[in-house]
């Protein structure tokens, strides 16, 4: 697979036994459903990966926005507790693309049970036909697994 950044070909990284698909020359990573959260609490070394960047605003924009795992849109948002970091997610799969200095932003801003229940009630009710694909689009996906993914996210609370 091939980052969505440069076109180069991911490598791949491992943290704490879970493997990720790492584009070096963007430090862009691609995440599995739930992959993010998990990571990011256990593993010291991605979170003084991710910490040594800085957020460069600009440079924020992907080449290739679709999916590396379903090949559907992602779509992209303004994350809710840091309107500055653009992440792109699969309302499929729950896969996210985000660079390592958009990871630090979101730790040190991460949303609340209560923004999360929000958000996924804000896409539920925004997405034509989202409930209906519940139990599965492409790979399984649809919103069930969409919502796990941001689900673990909200326990991501290490620094609180
Ligand atoms: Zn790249
Ligand atoms: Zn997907």
């Amino acid at each position: 697979m091939n980052c969505l950044s440069c076109s180069s070909e991911y490598e791949k990284v491992e943290y704490e036994g879970q493997n990720l698909l790492f584009c070096a020359k963007c430090s862009l990573f691609w995440f599995t459903q739930g992959q993010l959260a998990r990571i990011d609490l256990i593993s010291e070394e991605f979170k003084e990966f991710t910490d040594a960047l800085e957020l460069d605003e600009e440079e924020q924009e992907l080449d290739a926005e679709r999916c590396s795992c379903c090949d559907l849109v992602l779509h992209s948002r303004s994350y809710t507790t840091a309107p500055h970091v653009k992440i792109r997610e699969c309302y499929n799969c729950g896969g996210m693309v985000l660079n390592g200095a958009q990871i630090k932003e979101i730790r040190e801003n991460s949303m609340s049970p209560t923004q999360v229940e929000a958000y996924l009630n804000q896409i539920k009710h925004s997405v034509p036909g989202f409930m209906e694909i519940e139990h599965g689009r492409k790979n399984g996906g649809g919103f069930g697994k969409f919502a796990k993914a941001w689900q673990k996210v909200r326990f991501w609370d290490r620094d609180k």
